[in-house]
């Protein structure tokens, strides 16, 4: 997607709450000050709207802007605690499809305190789906549930993003990390699809990790990284791992990317305990607002403001958070902070590594391949059923009521209870229980489920809910059961 570089670039822009507004002003002032042209259109997000009755703490006309500019940066929010409030974060990234979120968490040794000097990690976390859709139920007295997604296209695109990223940013190596050792089907997607994307990269090193250690080696060696794509709950928990270690929470920028739509903001919130007394950091917002510049093809001041940004925090100039008297030179509030950063534009750093951006670049796009539509046949149903009588007898009713289909298995909370059961088990109300034609070779027909279901209220066990069990081209889509 080529950029229009003629007049200043229309962005949305939103205070926020708690530090949300100081540091705004800090990061407008030194962005502007640095050559940025901007046109700033600003809207009302957060607590005020929340407290007007507005679950999703945006004003509609917002949408509006948003919708014009395509590029929205924005200060923290306070989220109300319970009461149906909902993530205006989320709200943002699922509206527009912001699939991916990047995250840059390089080291600042010495100027920033960390326990590892050489740490340099892009992580890019897919950002719609998997645990976040907020599909959550009460199924029975003893559970709950929430539906992990993960789809093959929401895959591809994130995957295909880190891998141009890492090309763009001369980067040599791509990590995926997932749990497919355990979820071989969803996070199996997951892996399956990077192997495939990886393929097509031969310049860049891939490799895949099992989250659980991966996580352990990023937090020992995070060295071992260069650019990490993963899925939303991993990537939400790591990339604040990324950014603690590599010195302060408080200095991570991010970029929420859609196909059309972005949006930049600091990965931490609004830290109401430390509003309105000058002392907050303004870092994180002013190197999302850097990753903005890039995107709207403004990469002469993006780089600076980054290098004078490098250069303020090498001279020691830093807020409290980060001052450390074995470095720190002054300790600065807020607009103090971006007085500093404005007084070195048109320097670099001496120390650090100089930021480097292209004068105008083309943004990342990516698609998603065609593919070819597959034979899916209904080849049986898992009933998830409530009950408190022992499997034995529950076996027996569904036996009863089971022809022409087959009862199959029985599992509680996924471990395999009948047939072939240990007493061991321990069992709540929840059953999932898996019924199959007689000749597996057959798709079966959607009434004879619908039949059994119902046959299954008539005989006193209403079912939870159902799901299909389909083939496709004649691979199940389904899990065989417990370590299967
Ligand atoms: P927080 O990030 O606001 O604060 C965590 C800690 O970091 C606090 O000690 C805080 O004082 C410190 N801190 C954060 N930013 C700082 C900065 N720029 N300079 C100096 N110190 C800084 O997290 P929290 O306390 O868990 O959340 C506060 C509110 O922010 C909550 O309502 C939460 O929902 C919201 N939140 C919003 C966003 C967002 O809008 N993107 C993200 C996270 C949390």
């Amino acid at each position: 997607m080529s950029i229009d570089t003629g007049g200043p670039a229309p962005i949305t822009v939103a205070y926020g709450d708690g530090i949300g507004p100081e540091i705004m002003d800090a990061t407008l002032r030194i962005i502007t000050a640095g050559g940025a042209h901007l046109d700033v259109e600003t809207i009302r997000i957060g607590e005020a709207v929340y407290a007007q009755g507005n679950t999703a703490g945006i004003d509609p006309e917002a949408w509006e802007s948003l919708r014009r500019t395509q590029v929205f940066l924005k200060a923290p929010v306070t989220t109300p605690q319970g009461g149906g409030f909902k993530s205006l974060n989320v709200t943002v990234r699922k509206a527009f499809g912001l699939f991916a979120n990047v995250r840059s968490c390089p080291s600042y040794f010495p100027f920033v305190a960390t326990k590892h000097p050489g740490m340099d990690v892009v992580i890019i976390r897919e950002n719609e789906e998997d645990l976040y859709g907020g599909i959550e139920h009460r199924q029975t007295e003893d559970v709950t549930q929430c539906l992990k997604l993960i789809t093959r296209p929401g895959t591809e695109r994130v995957v295909r993003y880190a891998f141009e990223y890492a090309r763009r940013y001369r980067r040599a190596k791509v990590t995926c990390f997932t749990k497919d050792n355990i979820m071989k089907m969803t996070d199996g997607l997951f892996h399956r699809v990077f192997d495939e994307v990886a393929s097509e990269y031969p310049d860049l090193e891939s490799e895949h990790w099992i989250v659980d250690i991966g996580a352990a080696k990023l937090a020992d060696t995070p060295e071992a990284f260069d650019v990490i794509v993963l899925p939303n709950l991993y990537g939400d928990i790591l990339s604040d791992v990324a950014a603690q270690i590599a010195g302060s929470i408080g200095l991570a920028g991010s970029a929420n990317i859609g196909s059309k739509v972005a949006m930049f903001e600091a990965i931490h919130g609004s830290a109401p305990r430390l509003a309105g007394q000058d002392v907050a950091n303004p870092s994180g917002l002013l190197l999302g607002a850097v990753q903005m510049l890039v995107h709207i093809g403004q990469g002469e001041a993006a780089e600076r403001v980054h290098n004078a940004w490098l250069r303020a925090i090498e001279d020691g100039v830093h807020t409290e958070d980060i001052y450390n008297p074995a470095v720190s030179r002054v300790k600065v509030g807020t607009a103090g902070f971006a007085d500093a950063v404005i007084a070195r534009l048109g320097e670099r750093p001496q120390t650090l590594e100089p930021a480097s951006y292209p004068a105008i670049s083309e943004r990342i796009a990516v698609t998603v391949s065609e593919r070819r539509p597959e034979r899916k046949e209904l080849v049986g149903i898992d009933v998830f059923v409530e009950s408190r009588q022992p499997v034995e007898a529950l076996a027996k009713s569904l036996e009863d009521v089971a022809e022409p289909l087959e009862l199959v298995m029985i599992t509680n909370r996924g471990q395999k209870v009948y047939p072939g059961g240990l007493p061991e088990t321990f069992c709540v109300d929840h059953w999932r229980c898996r019924f199959q034609g007689r000749h597996p070779e057959r798709p079966l027909p959607y009434e004879e489920v619908v039949a059994l279901l119902g046959r299954l209220v008539t005989a006193g066990l209403p079912f939870i809910k159902s799901e299909g069990l389909f083939s496709f081209d004649g691979q199940a889509g389904f899990s065989l059961g417990q370590g299967q």
